[in-house]
């Protein structure tokens, strides 16, 4: 990586001419925007940015110097004007007679708000005075790994001095806090031809008076640092070279989506957990180096980095030589629980009278060696940023390990930030989980109407979706658009026939790697035909044996195993049919189908419970709108033998409805969710009618 980042010089991408008729505000916006799309420059959500800008007051009428700077939460690289936080500078002045010293530096937050200009809702930051206090009118503070190299190095001040001379000081440690944004103006104040400061085991600060000098800058210094580190590396092997070989990509993912369920179900507790697994080149030379075991338990250095990462990993034991996995996944159960009372341990040994509980003591980074890495969080999301957090972790060990010897943060200052009471409140403030938050969910049949509304009914919980669907360009279609609308992350879709053992597998396993296992499968691919007896074939009889019989219990049989690795229970939903209960003239093969369903579903309900798995039935009736089966053959036969078209047949269903109301495909997906949730908990073995009321359905 030295070399490559050496490479990998930063191009300015500042446009003079859009920047011409910028405000200071939106030049700053600019600036931030540039600054953090690139993940060199500084990682998701780390890092901030500021402006003085004189503002006229709204009462008076006057000129006042107004400090526009991140506020709390949000990412440089794709913040808005509303992510600034503004604050009149005379009063942030002022905040100076109330400090009682470092000891009472927290309470300086609750000042803050006081400070307000415009009555901005934005929270100011903990970082805010780190830029109002810098002597100057722009100010950027990022984490590119390359500083951070060498800010975690032994020997950082030394290695400041010596790569960049009086241009940039150098910080001791300190946690991030009014004290801090003291001990900058002092220097920025002591030594004004400096253009920044290093920040033991942090990051950068830069400043200008002027907002493309101070972006320039920042990306001057960063360049200095990692060309410096390119150079004095030289040829040397990362990580002192391999230990161990790395698998081909197949072997790597398989081993994933064997582990993956197993971890999951060792952590979840009372919340599930979601995966994430990161094979790029900068994890695999990491995880097979020969200072694996010497890095990995030094723990993370930037606060950024362990907020999300704890401070250490989990290193798994297994060996990509001699590789035995049985006997891996055999022992994760002692290796969690190892860490756990580690965790504990340091909550212990580090915690004050005042400190917060202990939290989640289960590790978020798993290394495993020759295969990757894989991470776990509340959310997918979460889950993806930890890893990502963990790389630029990786690239600030092998930067430093390369030129010096890298040193995490002390344990009690890593705890204090950790367990900081401000970061404590933020977790406090954070709103509810959603109702599926953590889960897992499957969904067969999902490009069809009912599948793709219950895949989004459940991604409006907070779940995460794998659509599954024999249609590859339906799939693409509505893949596309739930990811546009909940995000790419919680998303995923794998084309699948039902009905073909291996490839319902496979989709488990890629299930398995892309979101750690599943909770909830929802059987619902199908088809419909009809044909009187005497005209059905036995290439029609069991087409709908196939797909609706045979395929439920494939998809359902791989759940089960997943369930069972996992110990954390999960819920199936068969979305049948009313015909599976209600007999229906020409529909035989398919009526037979759905009613095996039905019976499917019960004695899988018997075999579950024990394990906390429950099995229960939606049974939809007439849904024309949105379905695909409500088109060609089949319409065609019902409108016929109806004499009418798509509108009078739907006209024709409702009428025949007890309730006399459509049934839409958000109607069935509601009553799926019903059973997906907790709200069912205590439900197993039942059957839901979502039919607008039908009495040859009534259940007995
Ligand atoms: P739909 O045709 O819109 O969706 C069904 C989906 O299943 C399609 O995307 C199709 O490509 C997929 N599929 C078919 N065969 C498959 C296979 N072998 N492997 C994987 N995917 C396959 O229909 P819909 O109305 O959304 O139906 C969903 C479920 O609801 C079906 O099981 C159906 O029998 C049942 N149902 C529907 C109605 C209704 O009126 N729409 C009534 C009762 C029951």
């Amino acid at each position: 990586m030295t070399t490559r980042l050496a490479a990998d010089r930063l191009q300015s991408l500042w446009d003079d001419a859009r920047a011409a008729g910028m405000s200071e505000p939106e030049k700053l916006l600019y600036r931030s925007n540039l600054l953090g799309s690139d993940k060199r420059v500084t990682n998701y959500g780390g890092g901030n940015t500021s402006a003085k800008v004189m503002e006229t007051d709204p009462l008076t009428g006057e000129q006042v110097e107004v400090l526009w700077v991140k506020g709390s939460g949000g990412d440089i690289g794709s913040m808005n004007m509303d992510g600034f936080a503004t604050l009149y500078m005379d009063k942030l002045r002022a905040l100076k007679g109330k400090y009682r010293g470092a000891a009472h530096e927290d309470e300086m937050v609750g000042y803050l708000p006081h400070c307000t200009f415009g009555l901005n809702p934005r929270a100011a930051s903990i970082d805010t005075p780190l830029h109002a206090y810098v002597p100057r009118a722009h100010v950027d503070h990022v984490h590119s790994d390359a500083i951070i190299a060498i800010a975690a190095s032994i020997n950082s001040r030394d290695l400041t001095r010596q790569i960049f001379g009086d241009e940039i000081g150098w910080l001791p440690w300190k946690k991030p806090g009014y004290e801090l944004g003291l001990w900058l103006e002092k220097f920025a104040t002591e030594n004004p031809r400096a253009k920044g400061c290093v920040l033991a085991s942090h990051g950068l600060f830069t400043w200008a008076d002027d907002a493309k000098d101070c972006y320039l800058t920042t990306l001057a210094i960063i360049n200095k640092a990692a060309e410096w580190l390119g150079r004095t590396a030289g040829g040397r092997p990362a990580f002192a070279g391999a230990a161990r070989p790395t698998l081909s990509p197949a072997e790597r993912r398989g081993i994933a989506a064997r582990l993956m369920p197993a971890i999951r179900g060792l952590i979840s507790g009372d919340r599930h957990k979601v995966g994430h697994f990161d094979d790029q080149p900068a994890v695999l030379e990491f995880v097979g180096s020969q200072m694996l075991e010497v890095l990995a338990p030094l723990g993370t250095s930037c606060p950024d980095h362990f907020l999300r990462t704890k401070i250490r990993p989990l290193v798994v034991d297994f060996d990509p030589a001699n590789p035995d996995l049985d006997a891996t996944i055999a022992g994760l159960g002692n290796a969690v629980a190892a860490y756990r009372n580690d965790y504990a341990a340091y909550h212990d040994r580090c915690k004050k009278p005042d400190s917060p509980a202990l939290r989640d003591p289960n590790a978020v980074v798993y290394l495993v060696p020759g295969v990757g890495m894989i991470t776990f969080a509340l959310d997918k999301a979460t889950a993806r940023i930890s890893g990502e957090f963990y790389v630029n972790a990786i690239n600030v060990m092998r930067g430093a390990s390369a030129v010096s010897a890298y040193q995490g943060l002390p344990e009690q200052e890593a705890f204090d930030i950790e367990y900081w009471l401000l970061e404590e409140a933020k977790l406090q403030r954070m709103p509810k989980p959603k109702s599926l938050a953590g889960r897992v969910a499957l969904v067969t049949g999902g490009a069809g109407g009912i599948g793709a509304a219950t895949a989004e009914r459940f991604l409006r919980e907070g779940a995460c979706v794998m659509l599954a669907d024999i249609d590859e360009g339906a799939l693409k279609t509505a893949h596309d658009g739930l990811a546009g609308r909940f995000g790419p992350d919680v998303v995923r879709s794998v084309q699948m026939n039902v009905t073909d053992e291996h490839q319902v597998a496979r989709a488990y396993a890629e299930m398995a790697v892309e979101f750690g296992g599943i909770d909830i499968l929802v059987s619902n691919a199908g088809i419909a035909s009809s044909a009187p007896i005497e005209d059905t074939s036995l290439a029609l009889w069991n087409r709908n044996m196939d797909i609706l019989s045979t395929g439920y219990f494939l998809v359902s049989r791989e759940a089960f195993r997943t369930f069972r690795t996992q110990g954390i229970g999960g819920s199936v939903i068969f979305v049948a049919s009313k015909n599976g209960l209600a007999a229906s003239p020409n529909a035989s093969a398919y009526c037979t189908a759905k009613a095996a369903e039905i019976h499917l579903a019960r004695c899988l309900a018997l075999e579950g419970a024990e394990g906390g798995i429950r099995v229960n039935v939606v049974n939809p009736d007439a849904v024309l709108r949105g379905s695909r089966i409500w088109e060609g053959e089949w319409l065609d036969q019902r409108a016929s033998t109806h004499g009418t078209d798509k509108e009078g047949l739907e006209e024709m269903y409702r009428k025949r409805s007890m309730l006399k109301r459509s049934v839409l495909p958000e109607d069935i997906a509601e009553g799926v969710y019903f059973f997906a949730s907790d709200l069912s908990a205590k439900s197993t073995g039942n059957i839901l009618n979502v039919d607008a009321g039908n009495v040859q359905a009534f259940t007995r």
